[in-house]
């Protein structure tokens, strides 16, 4: 078979680097969690491979598809929750990147169906407001993209319901930012719960200007 010439390598170490940047920080376990790019003039997505060990990931490791899924270049399987990360394209124009977590403080508000209430001034700017709960979806299933839509209609990230975090941005190292702030703000929200009871930002109101 003809060997594949390797498109998109900026797209493909944008994603790369933020993959491992994530596993590094330890926003995510093991092979979970993915990450992807939007290219819209072309509509390719490049995407991380499903199960695929981050510490030995490269760059002709990441996989792109169509939104159809079909692999157009890689070596591997592309991520399992590519349908998720489709959908998002498809129903948000203005969402360039997709980073998937299963970081554990977030995760465990995910665990409990539990929002995070707007604590912390980060969540204002980065989050657009208090962390909201996506309806469960079967992992892997279009589903999950579809019922995280609404919220991120309205935000930059919300927690799937017994499953992790998804975050968006314009582009990867906005989407990698603001993953890194739901897992900030739900460790810190979860350490005031330990020690008091923690107080919504004098004068915050949700949807409202900020
Ligand atoms: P993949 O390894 O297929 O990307 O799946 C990881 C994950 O987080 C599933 O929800
Ligand atoms: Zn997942």
């Amino acid at each position: 078979m003809e060997e594949k010439r390797n498109h998109l390598p900026q797209e493909k170490q944008k994603v790369l680097r933020v993959a491992k940047k994530a596993y590094e920080e330890k926003l995510m376990a093991g092979t979970s969690g993915n990450m992807s790019l939007f290219c819209p003039g072309t509509q390719q997505v490049v995407i991380t491979p499903s199960s695929y060990d981050y510490g030995i990931m490269e760059e002709e490791d990441i996989v792109v598809i169509d939104l159809d899924g079909n692999v157009l270049e890689g070596r591997h399987k592309p991520s399992s929750e590519w349908r998720m990360h489709v959908e998002i394209y498809r129903n948000l124009p203005h969402v360039r990147a997709v980073v998937h977590t299963h970081s554990p403080y977030a995760t465990s508000f995910a665990v409990n169906q539990q929002e995070v209430p707007v604590v912390l001034i980060e969540m204002i700017p980065f989050l657009k407001g208090k962390l909201e709960v996506s309806p469960y979806a079967r992992q892997g299933s279009a589903q999950v993209g579809l019922n995280a839509v609404p919220i991120l209609k309205r935000k930059n990230a919300c927690l799937l319901a017994n499953h992790g975090v998804v975050a968006v941005g314009e582009d990867m190292e906005a989407a990698y930012l603001n993953s890194v702030y739901v897992e900030d703000t739900a460790r810190i929200y979860h350490l005031a719960l330990c020690c008091g009871k923690p107080r919504v930002i004098p004068g915050y109101e949700e949807g409202g200007d900020v």
